[in-house]
């Protein structure tokens, strides 16, 4: 069955329509269940109809005539019961129809399997037989696997039809997209298409029109890679023994062999780009040799894969060297990496839109950071078809439009212009205080990370920095930066702050952030070696970076540290021994070191539930919420399957916030919150109410939230603080925050031009 099955997902993947599509699919399963007849129903939710629109074994007249009413007969009962019907005699079942234009009449045996993409029920297939007959367990899973692959397949097929149509009429209509999440804003710009150099298997197919070209690039390629292989085989001459280094010699034969070369040259020919061809080609030949039954040669497999990754960040390479971008670049891919993001210059980067990842991914952090809007979990995307097409990213309703119309073109410059216009009417609130209007202030700060956002945050008049991720400067190099480069770095940030303070945080590696220099390869990163786990294990890499902050904080009073991750005193203990000791060394060099305060991050549960014992050693502590939230609820920050479980409003998530406010503030020790949820507005609202001493946040967000707080009575939003606690879910609690906010003149905050 698994064969079958494979075998009609390619042939679907082969056709051009979706109307070919289902043709190969009712044929194919009616040849494979031995049946009389195969047939796909797609429910039209507009007119709230099921539409035969394939058979095979009905008559062919009946195709795109038949409608069965939503609910109507066994097919609907699939549909509206969102599971399989399987029924011996269907004409004794008290749901059957009979449709006479069908020729349905002589048929008993019936199976109706719902087609499902994301909750949504987009079709029946159905398999009926003229005898009596239940067809088998193994059949209806069999069923039940095809629809789901088919679900994909016709909401694929859907979007290449679209995009055809646009590319014969560019005013046929606009194509709609939906994400799971987002970076809140509007933009309208240029998609620039970017694919992950580390993975061969994800490199999608390409159409290009200069093969040649293609081809020359793909051999010059092959040509360098081969002096490469030589290269690294001279130089560790004196290194490996001569078996080891006979690996070299084996990739080199690769490359010099026919098979893999001419096959990838013989695809680039069919139209397919050089990075395309090379993946079927490698992964065709990797599969002949895992098949094999002698081990040796099995793993040869692994050798192709890796010589066929190197070749492929060769093309890569070679692509990112002389990229320019336009200066209006919505960088669109399957997964966007934080090089990549920052590889645009940030003034012409207006948008993001990638299949995988999350509002919660690094990615999506720097996005709000840089103030640009962002959607992701667009599984439908095709990234291959988008490059140079105009797009809006629209953050507020989590979705992307491909091409927009003129009329919607308008609408959005139209929103684009309004939303500009709130930014800039909240600007006569910089220089005020973040107050309630019963008198309750707190700190806003900004978050920050990058040189730009920190010129741009001090210019804004900002009265601080609350998180400054120090990872970000580590990933604009292709080495670690030394103590000297991060010390002059450092003394910048607190110098441009001066005299506000500036919260540094130490390196938090790891999880969604390996270095390109330092890759990290785990089966479960972020339950893995992160943050300061590594920082503890590579003390050398760390006392570097303590020292360089300590000798940055020697001229300047307004140097905090952050310690990212702490999940135990003992871990705690470690940390504050390491700075110790580069105090120690700076003052034998003779430094005079200011101390500066010292926090953690509060964002591994164990550390809510060890809060006492912590906020001891430290000065202060500042709550992560994007960890905390997906380690509390088991859910992946980066995982767009599992996105809508992802909330920091979650009555569990609020709780554990409240005990470490709670607890802290017990210890006479402030306490801030640097995650998304203080540049939220329900989430900066609730947090409020907890009686935090500051919400750091980025930049885009900060006047917003100052409006927000400038426009409530903290005793109100307290008494909307108790009422929500005790709701049981995120949805529930959201609700009453947005409405909360909506009574008090801020439903601008939630949904610009709506
Ligand atoms: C957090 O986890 O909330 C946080 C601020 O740290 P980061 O997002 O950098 O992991
Ligand atoms: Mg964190």
């Amino acid at each position: 069955m698994l064969d079958i099955l494979r075998r009609i997902v390619q042939d679907i993947n082969a056709t051009r329509n979706l109307g070919e599509a289902l043709n190969v699919v009712v044929a194919e399963v009616k040849a494979a269940l031995h049946t009389d007849v195969c047939s796909v129903y797609m429910t039209d939710h507009a007119r709230g109809e099921h539409v035969l629109m394939a058979s095979d074994g009905l008559r062919p007249g009946a195709v795109g005539k038949v409608r069965l009413k939503t609910g109507q007969g066994l097919t609907g009962l699939a549909a509206s019961r969102a599971e399989p019907v399987n029924v011996e005699n269907a004409p004794a079942h008290p749901a059957f129809r009979y449709i006479a234009a069908t020729g349905e009449a002589p048929f008993h045996g019936f199976i109706g399997v719902p087609i499902i993409r994301r909750r949504k029920v987009l079709g029946v297939l159905v398999a009926q037989q003229r005898e009596q007959r239940k067809y088998t367990a193994d059949e209806e899973s069999f069923l039940v696997t095809l629809a789901a692959q088919l679900a994909g397949c016709i909401n694929q097929t859907e979007i290449r039809q679209a995009l055809d149509r646009l590319d014969g009429d560019a005013l046929s209509g606009t194509l709609f997209l939906e994400g799971v999440a987002s970076a809140r804003g509007l933009a309208i710009g240029e998609a620039v298409v970017v694919f992950p150099s580390a993975a061969l298997e994800r490199v999608p197919d390409k159409d290009i029109d200069d093969v040649d070209a293609e081809a020359s690039r793909f051999r010059q390629a092959v040509a360098a890679e081969l002096a490469e292989l030589q290269r690294l085989s001279e130089r560790m001459r004196l290194l490996l023994s001569a078996g080891d280094r006979a690996l070299f010699d084996a990739y080199a034969l690769l490359l010099s062999s026919d098979s893999l070369v001419n096959g990838t040259l013989e695809r680039i020919y069919t139209g397919n780009w050089a990075p395309g061809a090379l993946r079927a080609t490698v992964l065709e030949y990797a599969n002949i040799f895992t098949e094999m039954d002698d081990p040796y040669l099995r793993e040869r497999a692994a050798d192709i894969l890796d010589l066929g990754q190197r070749l492929l960040n060769r093309l890569h390479e070679e692509q990112t060297v002389d990229r320019q971008y336009p200066d209006n670049a919505v960088l669109m891919g399957e997964e966007i990496s934080v090089s990549q993001l920052l590889d645009v210059p940030p003034e012409k980067l207006k948008g993001l839109v990638s299949v995988r990842g999350t509002g919660a991914s690094h990615v999506a952090l720097l996005a709000r950071g840089l103030g640009v809007p962002a959607v992701f979990g667009v599984s439908n995307l095709p990234p291959g078809r988008l490059n140079g097409r105009e797009v809006v990213v629209d953050g507020y309703t989590v979705r992307v439009c491909i091409q927009p119309s003129p009329a919607l073109r308008q609408e959005y410059l139209k929103l684009i212009t309004e939303e500009a216009e709130l930014s800039q009417g909240l600007q006569h609130l910089r220089d005020l205080p973040a107050e309630t209007l019963d008198g309750h202030g707190l700190e806003l700060h900004a978050n920050s990370g990058l040189f730009a956002d920190i010129a741009a945050a001090r210019n804004s008049g900002v009265r601080g920095v609350g998180l400054y991720r120090s990872e970000l400067h580590f990933f604009l190099r292709d080495r670690f930066p030394g103590e000297e480069e991060q010390t002059t770095l450092y003394t910048r940030v607190l110098r441009i702050m001066d005299p506000h303070p500036v919260v540094l945080r130490t390196l938090d590696i790891g999880g969604d952030k390996p270095l390109p220099y330092f890759p990290i390869s785990e089966q479960n990163p972020y339950l893995g070696w992160r943050g300061i786990r590594i920082s503890l294990d590579q003390p050398d890499l760390f006392k570097t970076q303590l020292r360089a902050m300590l000798r940055a904080g020697s001229n300047y009073a307004n140097l905090s540290i952050l310690l990212p991750m702490i999940g135990s005193v003992m871990e705690l203990r470690e940390a504050l021994a390491l700075l110790d000791s580069a105090r120690a060394e700076l003052e034998i060099e003779g430094l005079v070191v200011r101390m500066p305060r010292l926090g953690i991050m509060v964002e591994v549960p164990s550390a809510v539930y060890q809060i006492d014992a912590l906020i001891r050693l430290v000065d202060f502590a500042s709550i992560g919420s994007n960890d905390l939230t997906q380690y509390l609820l088991a859910v992946d920050r980066n995982n767009d399957r599992v996105a809508k479980l992802y909330d920091p409003l979650h009555p569990a998530v609020l709780a554990a916030i409240r005990q470490v406010v709670e607890r802290v503030r017990a210890a006479g020790k402030p306490v801030s919150v640097c995650g998304e949820m203080a540049g939220d507005p329900a989430g900066a609202l609730l947090l409020t109410a907890m009686g935090v001493d500051s919400l750091s946040m980025n930049l885009g967000s900060l006047l917003k939230i100052k409006w927000l707080i400038r426009s409530i009575r903290y005793e109100a939003a307290q008494a909307l603080l108790d009422e929500v606690l005790i709701l049981d879910s995120a949805a529930a609690i959201r609700d009453s925050a947005n409405a909360f906010l909506d009574q008090h003149g801020l439903g601008g905050l939630l949904r610009i031009g709506k």
